[in-house]
């Protein structure tokens, strides 16, 4: 299993300000859904509530999509595993621009990269599911000269995004 150390984890999320046993349900959520998303290839998220620090998970039993609930109006962290280790999707960015309650948003993928998405306030503008998605048809379709991977490209329209809504992204690599 390919996972960053804990101190890249800690890392990760160390501007947040999160007790330490909270951080510890971070750690267990990124390995949790690992592990589930390695036995079968499929999304699960794993949310975790701020407040009391219970864990939920969740799975559509799809490879590409995962749908979760957060039941009240409380901070929650949501971990999610992309298998094939991409960035944040636009429905990952649509989502989490309209959950306010979302803290934060992560993505663990299967090669030990992970994604991190914060707010530390209201987002300064609003997107449609459309202008994200159009957004991210229109860097994937940058001219052949520009040599990036299109996973290179889902992260330049990710990390653009998220500095237009005022969000921060972080992301850190297995060494
Ligand atoms: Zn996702």
């Amino acid at each position: 299993m390919l996972l960053l150390n804990e101190e890249k984890i800690r890392d990760l999320y160390s501007s947040l300000n999160l007790g330490e046993s909270c951080i510890d349900k971070i750690i267990e959520t990124h390995k949790k859904v690992l592990c589930l998303g390695e036995s079968n290839k499929f999304e699960h998220a794993g949310v975790i509530c701020c407040e009391t620090e219970k864990i939920n998970y969740f799975t559509d039993n799809h490879p590409t999509r995962v749908s979760y609930e957060c039941h009240s109006n409380k901070n929650y962290i949501v971990i999610h595993n992309h298998p094939k280790s991409t960035p944040f999707s636009p429905q990952d960015l649509y989502e989490f621009q309209e959950k306010m309650f979302h803290r934060c948003l992560s993505i663990q993928g299967h090669d030990g990269t992970a994604y991190v998405l914060y707010r530390e306030s209201e987002n300064s503008i609003k997107m449609t599911k459309n202008e994200i998605s159009e957004f991210f048809a229109r860097v994937k379709n940058l001219p052949e000269h520009v040599d990036l991977s299109n996973k290179a490209k889902k992260e330049i329209a990710g990390e653009t995004i998220a500095h237009v809504m005022g969000w921060q992204f972080i992301k850190e690599e297995v060494a």
